[in-house]
């Protein structure tokens, strides 16, 4: 497994997108989805540039983080605990799976307790699927309203998880929606809104076409180090 050179691959095509979005160079950037992933995959695209990792299991992220360099900004992307968020500190960078008032009260208590503001993005169900995590797009107005309360937490933007193996049409439908709704929530003043700078959206299906469509950060895990499988149960 070539990971420098899988690395340089999907920058070359982030840069392209970028390009046929009418977006300025290095407006989108690779968060590298380390999960599963042993330390020496992770250090192989750290040394060939590449500084983001997402993880989604705050175990996992706890074991893995102490043995790669300390410049590492790792995001959080997967549903977080509330009874998780205690071991949360300075190494995260990003909290990309905000997606309920439950965890906006335990990061609010955790931030103040540490003396740390967590940057946080909203996660969006833009699709409405009943089954998935996140805020309705009915309910994002009212949720950034109220997340002036919660001073600890940082709302940086918005993030979307697309239907498994939907139509490409369906993808780029749902990642222009989250654009369009975090465009219109700015157009209209809505308070918070103007700090909505992210857009976290696409993975390794689908990532061109999420940077065409507007997305600041692509997840991109497999394409990167090759087919997940746990790194703790291969040896
Ligand atoms: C695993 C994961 C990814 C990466 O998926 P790939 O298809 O391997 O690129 C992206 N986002 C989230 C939230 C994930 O859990």
């Amino acid at each position: 497994m070539d990971i420098g050179g899988n690395l340089r691959a999907i920058k070359e095509k982030i840069a392209a997108a970028e390009n046929r979005g009418h977006r300025p160079a290095g407006s989108a950037r690779l968060l590298a989805v380390s999960k599963t992933f042993a330390p020496a995959a992770v250090l192989s695209a750290y040394n060939a540039g590449q500084r983001d990792f997402g993880e989604n299991r705050v175990q996992e992220w706890l074991e893995k983080a102490p043995e790669l360099p300390p410049d590492c900004g790792w995001h959080i992307i997967g549903r977080l605990q509330t009874n998780k968020v205690k071991y949360l500190d300075s190494r995260v960078k990003l909290i990309h799976s905000l997606d309920r008032f439950a965890l906006m009260e335990s990061l609010q208590a955790a931030g103040t307790k540490k003396d740390l503001i967590w940057p946080a993005l909203v996660e969006v169900n833009i699709a409405g699927d009943g089954a998935k995590a996140g805020i309705s797009r009915e309910e994002v107005r009212d949720f950034l309203a109220a997340a002036r309360d919660y001073p600890r937490v940082d709302i940086r933007g918005f993030m979307t998880i697309g239907p498994f193996e939907a139509p490409a049409a369906e993808m780029r439908e749902i990642f222009s929606s989250l654009r369009r709704l975090r465009d219109e929530l700015r157009a209209q003043n809505v308070p918070g809104a103007a700090n909505l700078t992210e857009l976290s959206m696409g993975m390794s299906q689908d990532f061109e076409m999420a940077v065409e469509e507007g997305a600041t950060i692509v997840r991109v895990g497999s394409l990167l180090f090759g087919e997940r499988k746990y790194y703790r149960e291969e040896a």
